[in-house]
């Protein structure tokens, strides 16, 4: 329903502007929530553009405040924004800087919040309820400001989190974007799809960002676009190198580093696989599967050949390979 839905694109507006006010001009917000933010690295123009705020400590000053200005417990209960709790309400977000998660048009979706402290046992992120206006699968952090570089110089940066996301803009890289909260799903790639058809992946330097971007490379390939992984050293993240990269250095990082997938696949388990007949095996198998989510004929007979070189293989193995599976598939 139509009229529902703008209520909840309002009362998240609004949800915005407060948090957004809060945090740069109550005694709470600025102490707090600013002081988080200047340690990061964000100027307060990026503060501005990416229209971050604070919600304070309290149970229901959110609610109170939005209520007061006549807007309805309905639509702050769909939005998630308001807990409403035998009768009580209390407000999702407390004590936590918020990132509003915008649309490709820049309306308000939803909210990812993070604790200031490094408490291992709460959540770090906490993030907005799936609602008639926010899917988090169909969502993509940062879209709104990297469409249009996106489709002019071709490319999509993808990134894990909102901080990578406005370090890279911060940076002066505005064509990127996050799957932020969850594993990067086919929707969200066909939302790239639209601007280009050249993704590069960026995930974290640790085992989980590793993880993420080879799950993530047959999901690109499947939708028949073109796929490419940058790492970060051990313990970086995009956010974490870019704060402490100049602009050119940056750019020059990520054209040095950005490896085809099957160089980054090979790449990834050579060292551990050289000496080992059944782990290259594996391996070989694993770069082929890839292969074979590729739907141009051209394209994949270059990336067999590419693989036999790498891999010191014969193409016939690997077209074999490749048969076999496309048989298992019928
Ligand atoms: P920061 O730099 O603020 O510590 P990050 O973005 O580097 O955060 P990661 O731990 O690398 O955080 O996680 C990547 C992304 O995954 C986050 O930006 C967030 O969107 C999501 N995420 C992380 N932890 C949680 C959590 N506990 N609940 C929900 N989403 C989370
Ligand atoms: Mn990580
Ligand atoms: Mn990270
Ligand atoms: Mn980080």
């Amino acid at each position: 329903n139509t009229d529902l839905r703008e209520s909840m694109y309002l009362v998240s507006e609004f949800a915005q502007k407060y948090f957004h006010d809060t945090l740069l001009h109550t005694e709470e917000g600025k102490a707090i929530g600013l002081s988080y933010f200047k340690e990061r690295g964000f100027t307060a123009e990026t503060i501005k553009k990416f229209g971050l705020g604070y919600s304070p400590e309290t149970w229901d000053a959110f609610s109170k405040e939005a209520l007061g200005k006549g807007y309805q417990l309905e639509f702050l209960e769909s939005t998630g924004l308001t807990i409403n709790k035998e009768e009580r309400l209390i407000d999702r977000f407390r004590g936590r800087v918020m990132f509003p998660i915008q649309s490709m048009s820049g309306r308000v979706l939803g909210f990812g919040g993070r604790i200031l402290t490094n408490d291992k046992k709460a959540a770090k992120y906490l993030n907005s309820p799936e609602s008639d206006i926010y899917h988090k699968s169909k969502v993509l952090y940062g879209i709104f400001h990297a469409k249009q570089s996106i489709a002019k110089l071709n490319n999509c940066y993808l990134v894990e989190g909102y901080t990578d996301v406005i370090q890279f803009n911060q940076a002066g890289i505005e064509n990127v974007v996050a799957s932020s909260g969850t594993a990067l799903t086919p929707d969200q790639i066909r939302l790239i799809n639209r601007l280009t058809k050249n993704i590069t992946v960026l995930f974290d330097g640790d085992a989980a960002g590793l993880r993420a971007s080879v799950r993530g490379i047959d999901l690109i390939l499947e939708e028949g676009m073109n796929v490419k992984v940058c790492t970060f050293p051990d313990g970086e993240d995009p956010d974490s190198f870019a704060k402490k990269s100049s602009y050119e250095d940056l750019l020059a990082y990520l054209e040095h580093n950005a490896k085809d997938f099957i160089q980054f696949k090979a790449s990834l388990l050579m060292d551990e696989a050289k000496n080992d007949p059944v782990k290259k095996a594996d391996l070989i198998r694993d770069m082929v599967v890839s292969i074979s989510k590729i739907k141009d004929r051209i394209q994949r007979e270059v990336y067999i050949q590419e693989t036999s070189r790498i891999m010191d293989i014969s193409e016939q193995v690997l077209l074999n390979t490749l048969a076999q599976m496309a048989q298992k598939d019928l």
